[in-house]
């Protein structure tokens, strides 16, 4: 039964360009799911976008000399580009300084306020005591109060990652002029997170067995101790709050963590909307037997599984205070939340100011996109904090993608095209045939259950014992041996020609464009599994922008499928590089800034 699936994907935020420890969070993760779940007959819907609003992109803005939306602009792009460069196939990936998203962020904004979920509160805000005018969160700094360190910003703390207020600041300085910020009563709106103790209760006991267990323990731990949510602040550079005597106020936005978690229904409509049926989102959102999956790195965990089902359900008028759902009607929760934990570059967290990095382009620049696809899948921190180190890059790269799998299909194809020219018949099989080919068909089973409950390490591993079995036939039945009995060797081949195409479809949500190389050397035509690509658009005749979307319902089906003996056959080209082992003390050195 054909099913809608929403693949609801993070935000990467636009301040600068991402990294792969961003990518094996939430990128990879979410592009082998759709793929899979795509091949095995459903509907899937995968959307996401950069988050452009709040203070960090206005403080890179000022450093860079560029306007907030200029600064959005630069790494929009250059972060769109680097997700297609990867094969991620988004339905839609936009960001959230489009008008749609505006108006949806908006809409969210009043269905909470109407239904009595959102309240106003004065607080303390920042003025500047010579000028009388208030000091926008990213020109307050000092000592974060949670962990110490001097450079924290009114906002938030870059060091320990905390959401601040500027009145928490020990020592606080305008970063301006250095003067001490004077503060004075300020309103702001407030999220009734309380009113939603009950609700989030029974929606997450209800998850137990389903989500992974480190996700479910934490989201239940933010129970206990819920907190009404500051959901505006006093910046210039965000989503006007939409209510009269607010909306034209050029010093009041909403928070910046509130409209980007809006993105994942805003662009499931501007995706409706470009598709040509501007109410095809509805399948996604308001469908009992939709399933809605989100995709995001562990620190993210409390605005999906906490923050992002309580703005759903106060929206729909289902928390402790009631209400009715708003105009655009009843809106689906997380069906899941799949968190990464954190990957570390070479023992150390990943951080663009102390050069522990490597950038997607920079990465994809020297190697390719399948190769990286692979690490992340096959150790990536899917279940744990895990260390990305060269050495076990090519390690793996030389040792499972060229040796093992590259290998086979090399051998296989070329030793069938020099001696027959064509996929060769089997017949007369032996209990070994059959025992390889009933292992590779079987596993269409194992490998898709993992596949359908996010565990992809154990997808990619038993994808790879078939890649190896088929490696220990050739081994035993060595065809190369075989000089008088052609039919003999023709069915050897044949066998393994079968267990490559049964293993190329199980690895295609993992690698793509190899696969897609394969299914046109075994003599395929058409697309196998799409690419995605980039589009110009514009909002009515606005300034265009950049968006990731492709045709992605190819050939590609969750299935064995038999090979047609008599197919022509080319020698096949390399799938892989195999790299010197030398590159691992070049990027070492790289690393070190040498
Ligand atoms: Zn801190």
């Amino acid at each position: 039964m054909s099913q809608h699936i929403l693949t609801a994907v993070a935000w990467p935020y636009a301040n600068g360009p991402r990294h792969i420890g961003h990518v094996s969070g939430f990128g990879v993760p979410s592009d082998v799911f759709s793929r899979y779940q795509r091949m095995a007959g459903n509907k899937v819907l995968m959307v996401s976008g950069t988050d452009e609003h709040g203070t960090p992109i206005q403080v890179q803005a000022d450093k860079e000399g560029l306007t907030p939306r200029g600064l959005a602009d630069r790494y929009n792009r250059v972060i769109a580009e680097d997700l297609t460069a990867l094969g991620l196939s988004y339905d839609l990936f936009t960001r959230t300084t489009t008008r749609n998203h505006y108006a949806v962020a908006q809409e969210i904004f009043l269905g909470l306020y109407n239904n009595g979920y959102v309240f106003p509160k004065t607080t303390l805000g920042a003025v500047s005591p010579s000028t009388g005018r208030t000091l926008p969160d990213r020109y307050i700094e000092g000592t974060c109060p949670i962990c110490g360190y001097d450079g924290a910003r009114g906002d938030q703390c870059d060091n320990c990652g905390n959401q601040l207020d500027p009145i928490d600041l020990i020592n606080p300085k305008s970063r301006i002029n250095g003067e001490t910020p004077k503060f004075i009563e300020t309103e702001h709106f407030m999220l009734d997170l309380p009113a939603f103790a009950e609700v989030l209760g029974t929606y997450l006991q209800g998850k137990q067995g389903e989500w992974r267990p480190n996700v479910l323990k934490f989201a239940l731990n933010l129970l206990g101790d819920l907190q009404p949510r500051a959901i505006s602040r006093d910046l210039d550079w965000g989503v006007p709050i939409p209510l009269d005597g607010w909306r034209d106020r050029s010093d009041k936005r909403l928070y910046v963590w509130f409209d980007a978690v809006i993105g994942y229904l805003s662009a499931s409509i501007e995706w409706a909307r470009r598709s040509g049926d501007p109410e095809a989102w509805r399948a996604w959102w308001q469908n009992p037997d939709a399933r809605g999956y989100y995709f995001m790195g562990k620190d993210n965990i409390v605005f999906h599984a906490e923050i992002w089902p309580a703005l759903l359900f106060g929206y729909n008028g289902e928390g402790a205070r009631g209400g009715s759902p708003g105009s655009l009607g009843r809106l689906d929760v997380p069906s899941e939340v799949v968190s990464s934990e954190f990957l570390t570059m070479e023992g150390k967290k990943f951080s663009s100011s102390r050069s522990v990095v490597i950038y997607v382009r920079d990465f994809l620049e020297r190697y390719s996109a399948d190769a990286l696809r692979y690490y992340i899948s096959v150790a990536g921190p899917e279940n744990q904090d895990t260390d990305f180190t060269w050495s076990e890059f090519v390690n793996r790269n030389n040792g499972e993608l060229v040796a093992a799998w590259g290998n086979l299909v090399n051998r296989s194809i070329s030793m069938a095209a020099k001696n027959f020219g064509e996929i060769p018949a089997a017949v007369d099989l032996t209990d070994a045939d059959r025992a390889l080919l009933a292992r590779s068909r079987t596993a269409f089973g194992a490998v898709g259950a993992e596949l359908a409950r996010s565990r992809f390490k154990n997808a990619v591993n038993e994808a790879f014992d078939v890649v190896r079995d088929a490696n220990r036939y050739l081994a035993e039945q060595e065809p190369w041996k075989i000089k008088d009995d052609p039919a003999r060797q023709g069915s050897i081949l044949h066998v393994a020609l079968q267990v490559v195409d049964d293993a190329k479809t199980l690895l295609t949500p993992f690698l793509p464009s190899s696969s897609n190389k394969i299914f046109e050397m075994l003599g395929g035509s058409g697309v196998w599994s799409g690419m995605p690509r980039i589009d110009e658009v514009d909002e009515d005749g606005g300034p265009s922008y950049p968006i990731i979307t492709g045709e992605y319902d190819g050939a590609a089906t969750w299935e064995h499928r038999p090979i047609q003996a008599g197919t022509r056959l080319a020698p096949p080209t390399p799938l892989f590089t195999k790299l010197d082992p030398k590159i691992v003390d070049e990027e070492l050195a790289r690393l070190a800034g040498e």
